[in-house]
């Protein structure tokens, strides 16, 4: 995009001017093509599974009516479909919550200890299914921050649940939380002060690097028919960015491949709004 800018000739017999105004609408297309392209991928990924129900509803009217195994067999595939369905529509709405009061800082306070303790003992039995061991190294000492706790629990979620599906079987995955006197490079300028600093580490495939920048756009993937299967929506780690900008924290992910990855969330122990506000 260049703009020419030529000095004005000089005013008409009538003084009058043109003036020309020229609006550089690259990042307004752009947003357009992102949110194109959103609605594409959603509708797809939501048109997989349901041609595949329909497939089944119309086999088992049909062909199968009378093959009581075969509808077995179909049900159980059927029920996945569905659930897949329901979390994919549960994600997006989701998404689009926050994406909705991104720009409205949080107002409450939310007790992390609390959550990640409830959070681990509610993924239990994923943990169970690949003998995985989730170990948590959080002082009862550690603050509160000022947050949403629902919003955060769903952060905390979504990273143990990633690194229980990624992560090799009988292997343990560490939960750290610690209290920073500052945030990493890439928190906001006006989170400058002391940070709580919980991270996520999984002993697992780990993530070659040039997929680390796109990890937090919304259905990228690394290998899609792993996440699918696995029972991933594409949708879990732009969930996690987009909350943790409302927080006014940072979301950092280093990953060795064939070691495993550590996602960290950085949360400011300040209020956005300055001091005294996280009462
Ligand atoms: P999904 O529902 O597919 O897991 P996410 O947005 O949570 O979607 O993650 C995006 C992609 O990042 C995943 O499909 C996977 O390729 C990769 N990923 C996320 N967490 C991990 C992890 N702990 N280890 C390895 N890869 C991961």
């Amino acid at each position: 995009f260049t703009l020419v800018v030529e000095p004005l000739p000089a005013p008409a017999a009538d003084g009058s001017r043109v003036l020309l105004v020229l609006n550089d609408i690259t990042t307004l297309v752009r947003m357009e093509e992102m949110r194109a392209d959103f609605v594409a991928n959603a509708s797809h990924e939501l048109r997989t599974p349901l041609a595949s129900l329909l497939g089944f509803i119309e086999t088992l009217r049909g062909p199968a009516r009378d093959d009581t195994e075969a509808r077995d067999r179909f049900l159980v595939i059927m029920q996945d479909q569905a659930e897949r369905m329901r979390r994919l529509i549960e994600d997006l709405l989701s998404l689009s919550r926050i994406e909705l009061h991104e720009h409205t800082p949080p107002t409450g306070t939310a007790d992390v200890r609390e959550i990640l303790t409830r959070t681990v003992e509610g993924l239990e039995p994923q943990a169970h299914k690949k003998a995985m061991t989730v170990r948590l190294h959080v002082p009862d000492t550690i603050p509160a921050v000022p947050g949403e706790r629902d919003e955060l629990a769903q952060v905390f979620q979504n990273l143990l649940a990633n690194a229980l599906k990624y992560g090799r079987e009988d292997t343990t995955v560490d939960v750290t939380a610690v209290v920073v006197p500052r945030g990493p490079a890439n928190m906001p300028a006006t989170s400058r002060g002391p940070c709580l600093r919980v991270s996520v580490r999984d002993r697992g495939e780990g993530i070659a690097k040039e997929h680390l920048p796109r990890l937090t756009e919304r259905f990228y993937r690394v290998d899609t028919a792993r996440s699918r299967k696995l029972g991933g929506t594409g949708l879990g780690l732009a969930i996690v960015k987009h909350i943790v900008a409302r927080h006014r924290g940072a979301l950092t992910i280093d990953s060795t491949v064939g070691e495993g990855s550590t996602f960290t969330v950085h949360l400011p122990l300040q209020a956005p709004g300055g001091p005294g506000t996280a009462s």
